[in-house]
């Protein structure tokens, strides 16, 4: 039975029609009991303001974005992405988020060299894993779906982010957990793979975040056109359990990237059917 006090809507859900603050109050009318918040709309209210305002709405943050993107070739373009994460991470810590988003990036334009974008995106995680711990957050290594490999993420599994998990942490057990870094299992981006249940299991004890929304049968756009649970092909539940059976007992975060269909409806609508989806379909 889907726990209320365990649901969480990320900002994105609802960022046509309503402003950072407006989701703030809406979902907590609604009754929610987290947010997921991007940094641009953070930026726009101000940090200190979101953080009061979120925390006298009694909203926990279940994460925070955009973390990485940190593929680029130009050293200048990649030193201000580095930048850019530090401040994210500051944000994440004034805002007690649970996790840093973390996504690799894409390819440069014109770039064909699909290992050397990952060793740069390792690489910069390197750099800002230390920044994190010091910062008390926690970046959660958030894999794609590989159709987006070009545009948005070189990191399209599961068994990627393990590995890149173990590389960034040599010398932690299996199913340890260590500071400063996690694993975002965001079901839009893995419920396709074959390994699933091995690579979440694998995960064990690492888990940041759980992200939910469908994959429609009918798709238009990759990134734009999530469904909404229930609506479409992904066994929720069934992942759900994989997740809690590796240990995770945190918030369930729906993020619906939905141009055509959910951004044009009325906020409150979304939430309301969020809630009722939440407990027949997550
Ligand atoms: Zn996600």
């Amino acid at each position: 039975m889907p726990d209320d006090r365990l649901l969480s809507i990320n900002q994105v859900t609802t960022r046509e029609r309503w402003t950072l603050e407006q989701a703030i109050d809406g979902y907590a009318r609604h009754g929610v009991a987290g947010i997921g918040t991007w940094s641009d709309s953070v930026r726009a209210l101000g940090l200190q303001a979101a953080a009061r305002r979120i925390r006298e709405a009694g909203l926990a943050v279940t994460g925070h974005l955009v973390g990485g993107l940190l593929t680029d070739r130009d050293p200048a373009v990649r030193r201000t992405r580095i930048d850019d994460n530090r401040r994210v991470i500051e944000e994440a810590a004034e805002l007690g988020a649970r996790c840093v988003v973390t996504i690799a990036g894409g390819l440069p334009a014109g770039d064909r060299d699909l290992a050397g974008a990952r060793a740069r995106a390792l690489d910069g995680l390197a750099e800002l894993l230390p920044v994190a711990r010091a910062a008390g957050v926690t970046l959660g290594l958030e894999p794609l779906h590989p159709m987006i490999t070009a545009a948005r993420s070189v990191l399209p599994t599961l068994e990627l982010a393990n590995d890149w998990f173990e590389a960034l942490a040599p010398g932690a057990a299996p199913g340890e957990a260590v500071p400063g870094l996690g694993i975002v299992v965001d079901v839009y981006a893995v419920w396709w793979d074959p390994n699933l249940a091995r690579e979440i299991a694998r995960a064990s004890g690492r888990i940041c975040a759980f992200h939910v929304s469908d994959w429609l049968a009918d798709t238009t756009d990759l990134r734009l056109d999530r469904g909404m649970m229930g609506d479409g092909v992904i066994d929720i539940p069934g992942i759900r359990g994989m997740v809690e059976a590796a240990g995770w007992q945190g918030m369930r975060e729906v993020e619906i990237f939905s141009a055509r269909d959910w951004w044009q409806r009325d906020p409150d609508e979304v939430v309301r059917t969020v809630r009722e989806r939440y407990r027949t379909a997550v």
